[in-house]
C-alpha cells in the first residue's frame, strides 16, 4: 500500500491538500537517505567481506606455495638418498650433495645444509668454468685426503645441476706410487659409473614428472584445507598439468595464464558459490621456463551466505524506514484530520448558536421581550392557516396607547420607553400559554389568540384596558396615568387572508380612540369598510 492510497483513505479529504500543507518532502527525502545509507552501508561491509575472503586465500596460496617447494624437496632427497645407498660399490663416500645449477643444495648427506647455497671455496668460479666441472682432482678435506669432482647433469642439453662427490682415498696413502695410481684409476672408473646412474637417476626424475605422486600430494593439501575445493596446475598454454582431480588432467583451464598476480573472483559453479582464484606458481627448477598457473577454486558458501545476509539486513532496514517514515506521515495526517473535523463541528455549533441568538432577536422586541412585528406576522400566517383547515375560530386584538406622545414630549423619550415595557409586562400577564403578543411598532401592541371567538377576545381585551388603566406607571417615583384604547377582529367566513383580520382589528381601534379612547370595540364586519 502507498503512502498515497493511505492519505486517499483518510475520508473527505484531498491527499494534494494535504500533501501541500505538510509537504511530504521531507518524508521522501528521510526515506531516500535511509535507503542510500543502508545501500552505503551493505556495499562497505560487502567489500570487507570480499578482501577478507582475498587475504585468506592469498595466505593460502603462499601455503601452498611452501607445501609444494618442501614436497618436492623430500621427493628428489629421497630418490637419491636411496640411490645412493644402492650403488655406492663399496666406496667410502667422504661427501655427497647434490646442487641445482645456481648452487643451491637440494640433497645432501648432511641433512642440514639441504636448501643452503653451497659455498666451498672455489665452486662458484668452477660453475663459469664447464671445462673444470666433471674433472676429478684430489683434495684435504678435514685433514682426509679426498679424490673429489664437481660433475655436471644435463638434461636435454642444459645444465640442470650439480653432483658434488668426494671419496676417501687416505688408505691409498700406504700402498707404493704405481698401485696407488691403479687405485685411484680404477676409483675414479668406480665413482665415475656412480655418477652416470645418479646423473640418469636426476633426468629420468626431472623428464618424467610422477603424476600419481603429484595427485597425491594435491588431494592431501585440498582435503586439509579448510574450504578448499580443488586445486590445479595449469601449463602456460592453458591446459592442467595436474589436479587434486584426476579427470581435470589435459583439460583446458579456460583461465588466463599469463597474469602476473593473485586474482580471485567470485562466482557461481554449478549453482554453487566459489570463489575462483589464479596466480603465477614458480618453482625452484623452472629456470627462464614461462610459470605454471596455478588454479584453485575455494568453497565461498559462507561469504555468500553473509552477503545475503548483509543485503537482507540493508533491505529490512531500509524497509522498517519506509513502514516509519508512512507511520509517522499518517499519524500526522490523522491528527490533522481529526482536528480538522474538530475545528469544523465546532464551527458549525458556533453558528447554529449565533443564528439561533439571531433568530431569537428578530423575533424579540428589545424594549419589551415580547415577540416582535416580523415574528407576529409569520405566527398571524401560520394562525390562520390552521384555522382555515381546522375550520376553528380566530381572534385578534389591536392595543394602541392613547396621547403617547405626550407623555414623550412632557417627561421625555426615556419615560415613554419604561411606559412601553410596563404595559408590555401588564398585557402579558392577561393572556394565555397558547396566545400570541407582541409589540407592532410605536405604541402598538397585537395580541393573536387562537381559537378563541370575537367575544371571549372582547373580554381578554377589556382586561387587558383595565390592567393599563387601573394604576399608573412609574419613573423616577413620579407616577404617570395610561390609558389604551383596543379593536377586536375575529376571522370570518369572507376574509381570504390575514391580513384582513388586522384591517379589521385596524378599524376598531379607529373606532375606540374616534369614540373617546380608553376602550375597546370589536369589528363588525357587516360595516365593512372604516368611514373616511
Ligand atoms: P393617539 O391617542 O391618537 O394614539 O395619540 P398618540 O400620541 O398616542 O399617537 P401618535 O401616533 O401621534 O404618537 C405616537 C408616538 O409614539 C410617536 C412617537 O414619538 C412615540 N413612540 C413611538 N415609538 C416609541 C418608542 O419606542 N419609545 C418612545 N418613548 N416613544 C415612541
Ligand atoms: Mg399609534
Ligand atoms: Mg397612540
Amino acid at each position: 500500500m502507498g503512502i498515497f492510497t493511505i492519505l486517499k483513505q483518510g475520508g473527505d479529504n484531498r491527499p494534494i491538500g494535504f500533501l501541500r500543507r505538510y509537504n511530504i518532502l521531507p518524508f521522501a527525502a528521510m526515506i531516500l537517505i535511509l535507503a542510500v545509507l543502508s545501500a552505503h552501508n551493505y556495499f562497505t561491509q560487502k567489500n570487507v567481506l570480499l578482501q577478507q575472503l582475498q587475504t585468506d586465500n592469498i595466505n593460502l596460496v603462499h601455503s601452498f606455495h611452501a607445501a609444494l617447494t618442501r614436497f618436492e624437496t623430500i621427493r628428489k632427497a629421497v630418490n637419491l638418498q636411496t640411490l645412493v645407498k644402492n650403488i655406492s660399490l663399496g666406496l667410502e663416500i667422504f661427501e655427497f650433495r647434490y646442487l641445482d645449477r645456481n648452487g643451491i643444495i637440494i640433497n645432501s648427506m648432511f641433512q642440514d645444509e639441504i636448501g643452503h647455497t653451497f659455498d666451498r671455496p672455489g665452486f662458484k668460479e668452477a660453475l663459469q668454468k664447464p671445462e673444470v666441472l666433471g674433472r676429478f682432482y684430489t683434495d684435504n678435506r678435514d685433514m682426509t685426503p679426498v679424490l673429489a669432482i664437481s660433475y655436471p647433469v644435463y638434461a636435454n642439453d642444459e645444465l640442470v645441476g650439480i653432483i658434488d662427490l668426494a671419496v676417501d682415498i687416505s688408505d691409498l696413502n700406504y700402498m707404493q706410487e704405481k698401485l696407488r695410481t691403479a687405485a685411484i684409476r680404477h676409483m675414479q672408473r668406480d665413482v665415475r659409473n656412480l655418477l652416470k646412474a645418479i646423473a640418469g637417476s636426476i633426468t629420468t626424475s626431472l623428464a618424467v614428472y610422477d603424476t600419481l605422486d603429484y595427485y597425491e600430494f594435491l588431494r592431501n593439501f585440498t582435503d586439509s584445507s579448510k574450504n578448499l575445493r580443488q586445486i590445479s596446475i595449469v601449463a602456460p598454454d592453458g591446459t592442467i598439468r595436474l589436479s587434486s582431480d584426476f579427470l581435470l588432467v589435459n583439460s583446458s583451464a579456460d583461465i588466463d595464464t599469463s597474469a602476473k598476480s593473485f586474482n580471485g573472483i567470485f562466482m557461481y559453479e554449478h549453482g554453487q558459490p566459489v570463489y575462483r582464484i589464479t596466480a603465477p606458481l614458480t618453482t625452484r627448477d623452472q629456470g627462464d621456463a614461462p610459470p605454471q598457473t596455478l588454479l584453485m577454486l575455494v568453497d565461498a558458501t559462507e561469504y555468500a551466505n553473509n552477503n545475503h545476509t548483509l543485503l537482507m539486513t540493508a533491505m529490512a532496514t531500509t524497509l522498517a524506514g519506509i513502514v516509519f517514515a508512512v507511520l509517522i506521515a499518517y499519524s500526522i495526517y490523522r491528527v490533522n484530520l481529526e482536528s480538522m473535523k474538530q475545528d469544523r463541528d465546532r464551527l458549525e455549533r458556533e453558528v447554529e448558536a449565533r443564528t439561533e441568538e439571531i433568530k431569537k432577536l428578530s423575533n424579540t422586541d428589545p424594549l419589551t421581550g415580547l415577540s416582535s412585528r416580523r415574528y407576529l406576522e409569520e405566527q398571524m400566517g401560520v394562525e390562520f392557516k390552521r384555522a382555515i383547515r381546522y375550520n376553528h375560530s380566530l381572534s385578534m386584538l389591536m392595543v394602541d396607547l392613547d396621547h403617547f406622545k405626550k407623555i414623550n414630549d412632557t417627561l421625555g423619550h426615556l419615560a415613554g420607553d419604561k411606559v412601553l415595557s410596563e404595559v408590555g409586562r401588564r398585557l402579558a400577564k392577561a393572556v394565555r400559554e397558547t396566545d400570541f403578543i407582541g409589540r407592532y411598532g410605536g405604541e402598538e401592541f397585537v395580541v393573536i389568540l387562537p381559537e378563541t371567538h370575537a367575544s371571549d377576545a372582547a373580554q381578554i381585551a377589556e382586561k387587558m384596558r383595565e390592567l393599563i388603566a387601573e394604576r399608573p406607571v412609574f419613573f423616577e417615583g413620579r407616577p404617570i396615568n395610561v390609558t389604551a384604547s383596543i379593536g377586536v377582529a375575529e376571522l370570518s367566513s369572507s376574509m381570504t387572508n390575514y391580513e384582513e383580520v388586522f384591517q379589521g382589528a385596524d378599524q376598531a381601534l379607529y373606532i375606540s380612540k374616534e369614540s373617546g379612547r380608553n376602550r375597546i370595540t370589536c369589528f363588525n364586519p357587516a360595516q365593512h369598510k372604516r368611514p373616511a
